[in-house]
């Protein structure tokens, strides 16, 4: 073991300016759901991401939820989603009790493949079965393959739910992502690139869906002096507090993603004289936040990623697996899978490294050593 201090995978990164907004919460008592926070956080995000409507939330999780119901996602019917990604993207799924059909990723985003999304939804629109819903996940912050995967979502008149949970601050031919589909979804996790301890958004340019997701985040309350509900709702809502928090971290995302871009670069720059290890680069169009800097190990020499993510830990150092494929899950063990098995193999190869916007030189060099070292005979 090792004295030095700990470093994690992907930790909380505050600017300092989080505390100003809590003491104006809490000096004047706006420590709910509603409050200047809140407003200003919205208009924030919205101004960042060029998305007319932004609605806060107190999870991704409950954010994708609540676009499945706002694009009328019932028990039974089938809603697409990508294998290769954390469970939150096809979890909301199942509480509609909605079945989800999982598509294999490509080699050169990681994410939905293109080809398996097409035959999926020929096969399924076969069997009479058309999805209602296609959620598309931008995982470690990479951008998916948007013009091919939009045409075919057009194509079909099928609406995107984009899981944008990992990638603000990315964009594709030069606009943001969590824009280009029907409904746009964000995280404030507190692994994500910024944060609100825990939280979330829901993104749109619809006027209509925003309403509803803020009556559904609310207990779907009708508007009467006394508690009348029409509909099913949630308790969903950002508080005032939290959003806080949120403002204080919006006023240095540029900052974050430059960061962890150069994060990116310095573990390129050091891998590149070794063969064995292939970082993923950008696709022309796209510019990833590199959320998490991922590493895929050759099959064709003898080290394996456990072996680097144990040398990692007993030095103090927090490193993960890539994404386990949702299909390949207990949970979704006996739902349908389209698409060559990529994501297996992404999950067999790969590792994410530490990540962090607040990793200094000295973290990244202490990392890239302890990698050497292991391929040293
Ligand atoms: C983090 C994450 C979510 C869920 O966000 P929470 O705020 O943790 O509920 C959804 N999808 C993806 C791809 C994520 O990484």
């Amino acid at each position: 073991m090792t004295d030095l201090p700990r470093i994690y995978l992907s930790p909380p990164h505050l600017s300092g300016q989080e505390i100003i907004y809590l003491q104006q919460a809490l000096a004047n008592n706006w420590i709910t759901t509603a409050g200047p926070n809140l407003n200003a956080f919205e208009q924030e995000l919205c101004n960042f991401t060029g998305a007319k409507y932004a609605v806060a939330l107190n999870s991704g999780t409950a954010a994708i939820h609540l676009a499945l119901r706002l694009l009328g996602v019932q028990a039974g019917d089938e809603v697409i989603c990508p294998s290769f990604s954390f469970v939150a993207s096809s979890n909301p799924i199942l509480y509609q009790g909605a079945i989800p059909v999982f598509i294999d990723c490509e080699p050169n985003t990681w994410n939905m493949c293109p080809v398996a999304l097409e035959k999926a939804i020929q096969e399924r629109m076969q069997q009479g079965k058309k999805p209602k819903a296609i959620i598309l996940v931008h995982v470690y912050g990479m951008p998916a393959r948007l013009t091919e995967l939009m045409a075919i979502a057009n194509h079909y008149q099928i609406p995107i739910i984009e899981d944008a949970a990992e990638a603000l601050g990315a964009t594709y031919q030069g606009q943001p992502l969590g824009t280009f589909g029907a409904i746009g979804i964000f995280s404030f996790n507190g692994n994500k690139i910024i944060t609100t301890s825990g939280g979330g958004a829901l993104v749109t340019n619809q006027a209509a869906y925003a309403e509803k997701a803020l009556l559904l985040a609310t207990q779907a309350k009708d508007s009467a002096p006394h508690y009348q509900h029409s509909e099913l709702g949630y308790n969903y809502r950002m508080s005032n507090i939290l959003a806080g928090i949120g403002l204080g971290q919006l006023g240095v995302l540029k900052e974050r993603v430059e960061k962890r871009r150069q994060n990116y670069g310095f573990y390129k720059e050091a891998f590149a004289n070794l063969p064995a290890i292939k970082l993923l680069p950008e696709m022309p169009g796209s510019y990833s936040n590199r959320w998490l800097t991922t590493i895929l190990l050759s099959p064709e020499q003898p080290i394996n990623p456990e072996v680097l993510r144990l040398a990692l830990k007993k030095e103090n150092i927090e490193a993960r697996p890539l994404w386990k494929p949702l299909h390949l899950q207990p949970l979704f063990a006996n739902y349908p899978h389209y698409g060559e098995p990529v994501a297996e193999a992404l999950f067999k190869q790969g590792l994410c490294l530490p990540s962090g916007s607040a990793l200094t030189t000295i973290d990244l060099t202490r990392i890239v050593n302890i990698i050497f070292d292991q391929f040293k005979t």
